[in-house]
C-alpha cells in the first residue's frame, strides 16, 4: 500500500520542479527539518539539489534522501501504514474491496459508493 508522500514521489519521478514541491510541502515534518539541516551544515545547497541528483541519476528521491541520511520513517505494515484516503486518520480504516475509507467517511459515502445503508 503506497503512502502519500513516496507514493508522490513515485507519481513524479522526472519532474524536478514538481519533486521539489512536494518535498518542500508533502514531505512528513522530520524529513522536512532533516532537509533543512542538510542545508544549514552546506552538505547540500538547498533542495533543488536533491531533486535534481535524484533525476539525473534516475534514482527514487527517497533513495537519494538514504544516502544522505535521512531515512524513511513511514510504516510499511501494521496501523499507520494505512490511511483513510478521504480525512487521513488511522482509524477503522476498512480495507474490504481495497476501499481504503475509514469507518467514518464511510458512514457518510456509503450510499454514493453504491452499498445499501441497512437500519436507516
Ligand atoms: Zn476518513
Amino acid at each position: 500500500m503506497p503512502n502519500d508522500w513516496s507514493y508522490l514521489v513515485e507519481l513524479q519521478k522526472n519532474k524536478p520542479g514538481t519533486l521539489a514541491k512536494i518535498l518542500k510541502h508533502n514531505a512528513p515534518k522530520y524529513i522536512r527539518e532533516e532537509v533543512r539541516r542538510l542545508i544549514k551544515e552546506g552538505k547540500i545547497k538547498n533542495i533543488q539539489e536533491l531533486v535534481q541528483k535524484a533525476v539525473n541519476e534516475k534514482k527514487s528521491l527517497i533513495k537519494v534522501l538514504e544516502e544522505y541520511g535521512i531515512e524513511n520513517k513511514e510504516r510499511r505494515f501494521g496501523k499507520g501504514s494505512i490511511r483513510c484516503i478521504i480525512c487521513k486518520s488511522h482509524d477503522r480504516v476498512i480495507r474490504r474491496y481495497k476501499i481504503n475509507i475509514c469507518g467514518r467517511c464511510f458512514r457518510e459515502m456509503a450510499k454514493e459508493l453504491g452499498f445499501k445503508v441497512l437500519g436507516e
